[in-house]
């Protein structure tokens, strides 16, 4: 047994990631702060909860947060459309595209409209082409953030065996390309293990340090993660509230109770990766900024 399992909490990295962001805004002199748009499929879009995030996140910082929505009825071909305009405009510098997206939707077909400097969650495919050619530009906020957390407690990455389940586009791969790149800190030994991957238990019995992207309750328990191992739980689901009935709370896909005692160290759900991704994505709408593509820091 572990004396204590170390709580690792979000807050203060995503402090140190906002402080960072204001002032690269006040240091702007005569020009307009970063602009950041916000483009989903309409007022009903479960997306909703992330833009009031957002928009707050932005404010917070000085970003200029604006949203968009497509009209009832409008389809892919609006969608495509909005979005080049959106690249074109000069007042611009980042963009946020709703996902996933129900049918007939194809959410990286049309996130390819945008510039890769405009796409700032760095989600299109050129932005993931870059990150795999060791030249990342945007490189998705959530996957950026684990990190961060990971590197701001010194949980043990640099030649460690590092197991990321989960294997999507948006945040369990570009996690995995981030934790394996050739860079001080990071150097891991990856495995990217997935819903196919026969044997968990036995690949997870190997880690040092976990990164889970699933969005399963209960994923992680004491009967499949080493003892003395580190976990960052990026998952997030929603499950029924024992204390509040008929009301719903979120939890991450460790479950922290089996866990306490057992691992090296865990970041809650929430209050932990969640805030660390918000602050990163406004650090990333300033990186937009600075590159100039919205005409901003001129
Ligand atoms: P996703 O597209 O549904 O991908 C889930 C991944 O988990 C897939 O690769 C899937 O494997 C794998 N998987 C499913 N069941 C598994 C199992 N039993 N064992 C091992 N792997 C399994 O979800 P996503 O968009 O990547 O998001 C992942 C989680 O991160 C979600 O809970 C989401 O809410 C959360 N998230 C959190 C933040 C944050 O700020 N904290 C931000 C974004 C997303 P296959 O590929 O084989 O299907």
């Amino acid at each position: 047994m572990v004396p204590a399992t170390v709580r690792l909490e979000g807050k203060p990295v995503a402090e140190a990631i906002d402080a960072a962001t204001r002032s690269a805004i006040a240091a702007r002199g005569s020009r307009r702060p970063p602009a950041l748009v916000s483009l989903h499929r309409g007022v009903d879009s479960p997306f909703r909860f992330y833009l009031r995030r957002q928009a707050k996140a932005a404010q917070a910082v000085g970003i200029l947060f604006h949203e968009e929505s497509l009209a009832p009825g409008q389809g892919p071909e609006e969608l495509t459309q909005r979005l080049v305009a959106l690249d074109r405009n000069p007042e611009v510098d980042a963009v946020l595209l709703e996902h996933p997206l129900p049918p007939p939707f194809d959410f990286h077909r049309a996130v390819s409209a945008l510039r890769p400097e405009k796409d700032v969650d760095g989600v299109g495919p050129m932005n993931l082409g870059l990150l795999v050619a060791q030249h990342p530009l945007h490189v998705p906020a959530v996957a950026r953030a684990a990190v961060r957390i990971a590197r701001h407690y010194r949980v043990p990455i640099e030649g460690e065996r590092v197991v990321v389940l989960g294997r999507s586009e948006t945040v369990g791969l570009p996690l995995a390309l981030l934790l394996a790149r050739r860079e001080p800190g990071m150097n891991a030994t990856v495995t990217l293990a997935h819903s196919k991957t026969p044997d968990l238990v036995r690949t997870l019995r190997e880690a040092r340090t976990i990164f889970s992207c699933v969005g399963r309750a209960g994923l992680l328990t004491r009967a499949n993660v080493p003892e003395g191992a580190h976990v960052i739980d990026v998952g997030v689901s929603s499950v029924p509230d024992p204390a509040r009935p008929g009301k719903s709370k979120s939890v991450g896909d460790a479950d922290s109770a089996s866990l306490e005692g057992w691992a090296g160290s865990l970041t809650p759900v929430p209050g932990g990766v969640g805030p660390v991704t918000v602050a990163e994505l406004m650090a990333s709408v300033v990186r937009a900024w600075q590159l100039g593509h919205g005409k901003g820091p001129g």
